[in-house]
């Protein structure tokens, strides 16, 4: 390092600046090893420049100039719409890395790398390297993984789950010693369809065999009421033994004046 510097000819604090530094400890690779994004506007006006923090896996912006990094070659994603929210997620996604990185939060790190490597199980796009993808909506959706698993990683994974069946067999195959915790999921995201059934499109069914509940749309009482019953009754129980048990809810709720919510 001595030899290096006096090679060319800067202090070692200087040169230690001006360097990378990867952390070994910390369980998620966030420096990329090759240039993978930079910045068009900054590239346009100095031809070859490469600028360090185009290397983080969290750089979504140019700090030079506050452009959006692009990928160096070409996105498959140009023409493909970011969401807002997707684009949201994202940055705040970012903002949790780089302060773990710097902080040096290893349990925040693992948290991250269980997460990213639960997104690879679940869309085979977030495997390994998601966070360097030149698919801008990839690497988006890697950061916006590590947002919701820092936030609200249970809900998040049990959304998946209730939209897609096959979701639980993948996590119970790929984490068979996380048996407790999917179980949980599986719960949870029976709930969630049951919810959804109560505030969805199967509600006008649900009212034409339940005369008691005719109403133009669900009110904030019935829904919790419906979560009490499933509280109470379990998300596996008989569908119209919660609706019935939600109705007498409802019912000693309103003669009572209780808030039930
Ligand atoms: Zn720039």
């Amino acid at each position: 390092m001595d030899g290096f510097c006096a090679t060319l000819r800067l202090p070692p604090l200087q040169l230690g600046s001006m360097l990378l530094r990867r952390r070994a400890e910390f369980p998620v690779e966030c420096i990329s090893w090759s240039d993978f994004q930079h910045c068009p506007a900054c590239t346009h006006k100095v031809s070859g420049i490469s600028l360090r923090h185009w290397r983080y896996a969290w750089s979504l912006q140019c700090e030079v100039c506050g452009s959006e990094l692009s990928p160096v070659r070409r996105d498959p994603a140009t023409h493909v719409h970011l969401p807002t929210r997707l684009r949201t997620r994202a940055k705040e996604g970012a903002k949790w890395l780089r302060l773990a990185n710097r902080h040096r939060d290893r349990h925040a790190g693992r948290r991250m790398d269980l997460t990213l490597q639960a997104s690879g199980v679940l869309a085979p796009e977030l495997r390994h390297g998601a966070l360097f993808s030149q698919n801008r909506i990839d690497r988006f959706k890697a950061l916006a993984a590590i947002n919701l698993g820092m936030t609200r990683p249970l809900l998040a994974v049990a959304l998946l789950m209730k939209n897609d069946p096959t979701v639980e067999r993948k996590l119970r195959a790929a984490f068979p010693h996380r048996r407790k915790l999917v179980d949980r999921l599986a719960s949870l995201a029976g709930k969630l369809r049951i919810l959804s059934v109560w505030s969805g499109d199967n509600l006008k069914g649900q009212l034409k065999r339940h005369p008691a509940y005719i109403s133009a749309s669900p009110q904030p009482e019935y829904l919790a009421a419906a979560k009490l019953a499933i509280i109470q009754l379990g998300a596996n129980a008989d569908r119209s033994e919660l609706l019935k048990y939600a109705e007498s809810i409802l019912q000693t709720a309103r003669q009572r004046s209780v808030d039930i919510q």
